[in-house]
């Protein structure tokens, strides 16, 4: 009979989750997850507005079939039902001045070119644009790993200034999609890490970008359904358990620390973020000195969820989301009407969820400029809208997503097991995703896969021990 072996995983993110549930999986180790707070799930939750009764995201969470491994763990822990998919690739954009939209959405055309004949109609960008924008598509769908890779110091903006785009295709086309999943400006941002999403994203499968979004509340997964495989796959949680520090024995990691408590195992997978994770290799032996180096030079951006509760529908039923042209602080509208519950919350016929990406020159503004803003630009596309307006809640994260700006990849470090008896973890380990929770859930199969000694495993395949991730039309998931 196999020994098991005992493994701590420290910090209860998508990343500590994943890790955890794949190395129990596997029938070789015997997990104990510690977290700092009161439930699991990390950087994805939710905070009670107490009038209201109304649990609301700290800030609009979007998923897309492209995130295979994020889907594999949610098939896993049996909570379909809180994910909502598009079939079809529909992304709206309207210009509020004006109230003209258009919409991108994929066709059966080959990649890269499924989204040709939707950008050929697209309103917001003139013909030259689109011209242009045909040389880059297909610069990006040539580009090896290795040529991309070597732009991680150059700026996006630069680099498709380089490559003859208009600054109109980079405002409306290029600098949203950065925006909204890189959370940073076009000007900011890597192009290795920007080429990525778009060759692996809008370029990549014609069903990559579908959008799916959460039916419920975002903690309610974490404190249910995966909560609840966790415990029934054997792992034994320890929540509210801050870990202070990691045991080291002059020639490897034993265990960690809590203020009252040691508590030893094999292995340790580190799976806080990347300032915690610094925090904690201050002062470790000679291989962490590089990484701590390295994590010190890394920074955060910040994401704000403004929230806005009606006691009257104002939007008609079939409006899902629409992206604002050229507004820079309400950037994208979101119905969030499916989520509200008659019985938590009677008075509110109308929630709309507006994410604030890239929020770092906006998160020191007053509640009150945000609101003022978030009025004014509502009233564009709905006139009428503050007559049945409730009240507005604003969630700030500061230090919500690590930063993919020039120069970041080279910063992040691998999930190899870089000492012994210690893997890192989190969704800034070098796995090309940005700050997502597929980069997080990619990041904790990584950790397993190294204590697996699964060397032939990569990180774009699909995990076998966990059943595959949804197609279109998959009957077990619902549609948004
Ligand atoms: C507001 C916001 C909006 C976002 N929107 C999206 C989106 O739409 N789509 C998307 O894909 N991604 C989005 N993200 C990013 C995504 O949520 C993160 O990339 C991902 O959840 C990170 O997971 P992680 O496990 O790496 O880290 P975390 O979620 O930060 O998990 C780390 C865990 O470690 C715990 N911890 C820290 N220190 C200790 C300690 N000393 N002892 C024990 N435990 C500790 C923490 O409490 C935390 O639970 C968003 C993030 C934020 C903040």
């Amino acid at each position: 009979m196999q020994l098991m072996r005992n493994a701590i995983v420290v910090g209860g993110g998508l990343a500590g989750i994943s890790a955890a549930l794949a190395l129990q999986d596997s029938g070789k180790w015997n997990i104990k997850l510690f977290e700092a707070g009161k439930t699991l799930g990390g950087r994805v939750s939710s905070i009670t507005d107490n009038e209201t009764g109304l649990k609301l995201d700290n800030c609009q969470h979007a998923c897309f079939r492209i995130y295979d491994h994020f889907l594999q763990l949610i098939n896993r822990c049996n909570a379909q039902n809180s994910i909502k998919f598009q079939q079809k690739t529909v992304l709206s954009f309207t210009d509020p001045n004006s109230g003209i939209t258009g919409t991108l959405y994929d066709s059966n055309l080959k990649p890269p070119n499924q989204m040709l004949k939707s950008i050929l109609k697209f309103p917001h960008l003139t013909f030259k644009d689109k011209l242009k924008m045909r040389k880059v598509v297909k610069k990006l769908s040539k580009m090896t790993e290795e040529e991309r890779i070597n732009l991680d110091d150059i700026s996006f903006e630069t680099w498709l200034k380089e490559n003859g785009q208009t600054q109109n295709s980079i405002d409306v086309f290029w600098g949203f999609f950065v925006l909204a999943a890189l959370n940073l400006s076009v000007k900011e941002a890597s192009t290795a890490q920007a080429a990525f999403l778009f060759r692996k994203g809008l370029f990549g499968n014609p069903d990559a970008f579908d959008v799916g979004a959460f039916a419920e509340d975002l903690s309610y997964i974490f404190e249910n359904q995966i909560s609840k495989t966790l415990v029934e796959s054997g792992i034994k949680i320890y929540n509210s358990t801050k870990i202070n520090s990691l045991i080291w024995n002059g020639e490897k990691y034993t265990g960690v620390k809590t203020s009252t408590e040691e508590f030893s195992a094999d292995l340790i997978i580190l799976a806080t973020p990347h300032n915690i994770t610094k925090k904690m290799l201050k002062d470790g032996p000679e291989p962490t000195k590089v990484i701590y180096e390295n994590l010190s030079k890394m920074d955060f951006n910040s994401l704000i969820g403004i929230h806005g509760l009606y006691n009257k529908k104002i939007t008609k039923n079939d409006f899902h989301f629409t992206a604002l042209i050229n507004e820079p602080i309400i950037q994208i509208v979101f119905n969030r009407n499916f989520e509200l519950n008659e019985e938590v919350s009677p008075d509110i016929k109308q929630w709309l969820s507006i994410p604030v990406s890239y929020a770092d020159p906006y998160i020191k503004y007053s509640k009150q400029d945000l609101e003022e803003e978030y009025k004014k630009v509502i009233g564009k596309m709905w006139p009428e809208h503050e007559k049945y307006l409730s009240k507005i809640v604003i969630v700030k994260t500061p230090n919500a997503t690590f930063s993919t700006k020039t120069e970041s990849t080279k910063l992040r470090p691998s999930a190899e097991e870089i000492i012994p008896g210690l893997i890192l973890s989190g969704d800034y380990i070098n796995n090309n995703w940005p700050s997502t929770m597929e980069g997080a859930v990619t990041s904790g199969l990584m950790a397993a896969a190294t204590a697996l000694n699964m060397d032939s495993w990569k990180n774009d395949e699909l995990w076998n021990d966990w059943p595959k991730p949804p197609k279109r039309g998959d009957q077990n998931w619902n549609k948004l």
